[in-house]
């Protein structure tokens, strides 16, 4: 037998190179002789190439490149990988592990444009900023036919559609990473793969569905100039033949304040600006258009145009989709009425009517224009905005107002794309996730701490498949396993979930309590929740530690966000309102709390389904192309576990099945069918004895055997031969 003869030998495992991480004090003398290149840490925490001159007494002399010479402790250097290793497809296969060696590998093929990397199973992708897309049919095609196998978003796609065929069990692609770091960018070419892999009527609608959601629910941020403010998770579902049969889509709270509050050059949602741009003229007489600068809500931040975004063209292809779609011209026509009425609505303006600064609605264009926009009547939004109310009050009505009104809308296109999107029920799905990214700003609000919370749950999610239920399962079958550390965040999320006295619940309490204000809250919190990590009673802002980084948020506002209701006067305007998209069938659920149930939900449809990472990377803050900020991409990688995901890589047994699997799928290979004959333990030993497997390459659990992936498929080659 072939594996015989070579005597098993390709069955073992590679011997990896002699760590130096212990006893590097007596390999000193090796790499001064040798002149070996070293990482020796510099003065600002980075490591820079250099040789070791002389040592003594646990401190080194080291030139660097440069020709700077630097005495540093011995601990401060780290073991370099050969040449050969420069720009590895996976950092699995670093010799040295240590974080030197994989920023340097992650570097040096950014350097020349790769920009994904495998980390075990996991896909790094460094966003680029700039088109090096290795993209499109052909290159779909070459993954799809295993004739292109290296790192990338369309592998990852590859692995999971084949998974499902292979094995019928549903799959989920989740994508996580910062805010700018490509999330959308990469679901978008995860998406192409699979809409062409099960190509059918159906994807062409699939693929328009993301031009409708973005114009809707992506704004230009300080991080991102295309930022979602919506969280969705798509699922794609496929009949038994792997064909598209349909898709649904779940959206996660779509951020609110930006509708009427702008920070400094950021924007509103795209749709504003691309229809004052693009909307043909006969909209424009009906929707009573202007351009984008002369509405206060849009005109407030300095910021109106995106560079290199044409906004007009955008509106074209927004239109397109939606008839893609078979949203009717009627319907787009309310949807553009009460986005359109929104800008109105925001150029209202209030006047001082007596003694007690009670103000009333001024009569002009922007009043009648918005009541006719929405299909009510002008002394009725009038009444509803300023009856017994200052001027304060007045804007906070009429702010609460245009937020339902666009979440409205919103929601209703999220309804409609999916009546549409809706086929025969499939048998199988694969889901993509693709939430906002962590965020921390200068300032942060309830949104920022809502976004934030999403992703704690998500990097749960990451670190109990890749690091928790893999490891308990080695334990529990016995099996010899050296444990490797993580940074686990369920700390943080009790910190937020923890019925009572969690965050949330404490949120929750005191917004159902009418003389609770946002400084009774900031109290209780500080009372209650000690885990949070320092509190500023003068600004009442708190601090929590994040697992990607400490986030201060200002709690001012936090209760009337999370209340989220409408003032009666308002519930009852809107019930005059001709425009059916204004339901107000309002169920009496706190924000906070839809939100943690939305995402509950979308957690458990992860939790049944074979999950494939991506983790999207910012090589900067500035969204630069060609710039490698090595401090922005560590603190990133340190985040996500980079290190530990290839420590547990590299020890891991992929491959998995019953004693009782793998004597019916092996054994019929036996020479002898003596052993074959007898109880299913024997009959694997037998086959592991008979192709001579070396023992670091399988494990046997008490009820499973466990195996390196590489063994595993020369056993499968040979018994398709049989
Ligand atoms: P957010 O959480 O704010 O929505 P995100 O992680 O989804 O952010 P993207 O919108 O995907 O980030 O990417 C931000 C920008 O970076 C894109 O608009 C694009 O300009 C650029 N970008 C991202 N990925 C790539 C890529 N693979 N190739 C070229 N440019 C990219």
């Amino acid at each position: 037998h072939r594996l015989a003869e070579n005597g098993g030998a390709n069955l073992a495992t590679p011997s990896p190179p002699p760590s130096l991480a212990s006893g590097w004090d007596n390999s000193i003398d090796y790499y001064i002789k040798k002149q070996l290149r070293v990482w020796c840490r510099v003065q600002n925490g980075f490591w820079e190439l250099g040789k070791i001159q002389s040592a003594f007494g646990g401190k080194a002399s080291v030139i660097l490149l440069d020709g700077t010479v630097m005495t540093v402790s011995t601990r401060d250097l780290f073991p370099t990988n050969t040449e050969i290793l420069d720009g590895v497809n996976n950092l699995v296969e670093l010799g040295y592990l240590n974080e030197p060696s994989v920023l340097c590998n992650i570097q040096y093929r950014y350097q020349r444009d790769v920009i994904y990397t495998m980390v075990g199973p996991v896909l790094l992708a460094i966003n680029p900023f700039k088109d090096v897309s290795v993209a499109g049919s052909d290159v779909i095609m070459a993954y799809k036919e295993k004739i292109l196998e290296s790192p990338h978003a369309y592998k990852i796609a590859d692995a999971a559609y084949t998974h499902m065929m292979r094995d019928g069990v549903n799959q989920s692609i989740i994508i996580s990473g910062e805010s700018g770091a490509g999330k959308s960018v990469t679901a978008k070419l995860v998406m192409e793969y699979l809409i062409e892999a099960g190509k059918s009527e159906m994807s062409v609608k699939i693929s328009q569905t993301c031009c409708i959601l973005e114009a809707f629910g992506n704004a230009k941020t300080s991080r991102n100039k295309n930022s979602s403010r919506f969280g969705k998770l798509v699922d794609i579902h496929y009949n038994s033949e792997g064909i598209i049969c349909g898709a649904y889509i779940h959206t996660l709270l779509l951020e609110k304040s930006r509708i009427s509050h702008l920070c400094r050059s950021e924007r509103s949602y795209h749709i504003f600006y691309q229809m004052c741009a693009g909307a043909p003229s006969d909209m424009r007489d009906k929707l009573n258009l202007r351009m984008a600068s002369e509405y206060k809500f849009l005109n407030q931040s300095g910021c109106l145009k995106i560079h290199d975004v044409d906004d007009a063209q955008n509106f074209k292809k927004l239109m397109e989709a939606m008839d893609a779609l078979q949203i009717s011209h009627e319907d787009q026509e309310r949807v553009f009425k009460l986005v359109a009425s929104i800008l109105w609505l925001g150029n209202i303006s209030f006047e001082v009517i007596d003694h007690e600064n009670h103000v009333q609605v001024v009569t002009d264009e922007a009043s009648r224009s918005a009541a006719r926009l929405m299909g009510c009547n002008v002394k009725d939004l009038m009444m509803t905005l300023s009856t017994n109310k200052n001027q304060q009050q007045a804007i906070d009505v009429r702010d609460a107002l245009v937020k339902f009104v666009y979440t409205s809308v919103f929601s209703w296109l999220v309804e409609t794309i999916n009546k549409s999107l809706k086929g025969e029920s499939g048998s199988r799905c694969i889901s993509i996730l693709d939430i906002y990214g962590f965020e921390s700003f200068q300032k942060n609000s309830f949104d920022q701490l809502l976004i934030n919370y999403a992703n704690e749950r998500l990097q749960q999610h990451f670190v109990r498949h890749i690091f928790k239920l893999e490891q308990e399962e080695y334990e529990s079958e016995g099996i010899e396993w050296k444990k490797v550390e993580f940074v686990d965040n369920q700390g943080c999320l009790d910190l937020f979930e923890k019925k009572n006295m969690g965050l949330l619940s404490i949120l929750d309490e005191a917004s159902n309590t009418s003389e609770a204000t946002d400084l009774t809250f900031f109290n209780k919190i500080k009372q209650h929740l000690n885990l949070i990590l320092g509190f500023d009673d003068e600004k009442g802002s708190f601090k929590v530690n994040h697992y990607a980084g400490e986030v201060k948020y200002e709690s001012t506002g936090f209760l009337e966000k999370n209340r989220d209701t409408l003032h009666s006067d308002t519930l009852q305007f809107l019930s005059s309102s001709c425009n059916n998209f204004l339901k107000t069938d309002f169920d009496n659920l706190t924000l906070g709390t839809k939100f943690k149930y939305q995402l509950f939900k979308m957690i458990q449809m992860l939790e049944k389904s074979n999950p494939h990472f991506i983790r999207c990377i910012r090589p900067n803050a500035k969204q630069l192309q060609g710039t490698f900020d090595k401090e922005t991409v560590l603190q990133q990688l340190r985040c996500s576990g980079i290190l530990e995901i290839i420590k547990i890589s590299k020890s891991r047994y992929p491959t998995r099945m019953s004693h009782q699997e793998f004597a019916n799928r092996f054994g019929c290979l036996l020479l002898s069918k003596k052993s074959y004959c007898q109880d299913v333990l024997s009959t694997s030993v037998a086959v592991l004895q008979q192709f001579r497997v070396l023992p670091e390459a399988y494990q046997l659990g008490y009820t499973k055997i466990y195996f390196r992936q590489e063994q595993f498929l020369v056993l499968e080659k040979l018994r398709k031969q049989v």
